[in-house]
């Protein structure tokens, strides 16, 4: 078992690494039957402070986007509403709640995956980060590992849209078959 404090260890811990372990939480979202996307809160040292994916369905909560959990998770365990030099890496563009969040949290860095043409919040569709109006300011990276990020979500969504055509093919089926 390497040693985790090891230079060479710590060298391969860049951005591409938390975003796969961001990666790996939209996975975890997926087998709950959510739109996979995944977040992972980290600190100076690189250490992981908190981790989350989206869970809106499941928990029955329209806010429970994986950057509010993981700001929740943070803000638990540090004792402390704000959350002061650490990175969210995220696999989708965050939206306008999650990134009025990151400033109300005083986030550092948000780097984020794909963006999200429908409701990205950090320059695709509103531009709420880079607002001067606002009292803090955070430094923002995309596009890192944007094809895989961007390719988890549209098989995610042309999987659900065949099971969609699937059940309704289904239903089709068994009308007829019931003379309805
Ligand atoms: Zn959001």
């Amino acid at each position: 078992m390497p040693d985790p404090s090891l230079p060479s260890q710590i060298l391969k811990r860049d951005d591409s690494y938390y975003m796969r372990l961001a990666i790996a939480q939209a996975h975890r979202a997926e087998e709950l039957n959510e739109v996979p996307v995944g977040a992972v809160l980290v600190a100076p040292s690189g250490e992981i402070i908190a981790c989350a994916c989206n869970e809106t369905i499941s928990r029955h909560d329209p806010t429970a986007h994986a950057e509010i959990l993981c700001l929740r998770a943070a803000g638990a365990r540090i004792n402390n509403y704000r959350l002061l030099d650490l990175t969210l890496y995220v696999t989708l563009e965050p939206c306008v709640m999650c990134a009025m969040a990151l400033i109300h949290a005083r986030i550092g860095r948000l780097v984020f995956g794909t963006c999200d043409l429908k409701t990205g919040a950090c320059g695709s569709v509103f531009d709420i980060l880079s607002d001067p109006r606002h009292n803090h300011h955070l430094t923002v990276t995309q596009g890192v590992l944007k094809e895989e990020c961007a390719k988890q979500l549209s098989s995610f969504f042309a999987r659900r849209r065949a099971e969609i055509r699937k059940a309704r093919g289904l239903k089709k089926a068994s009308e007829g078959a019931a003379g309805v």
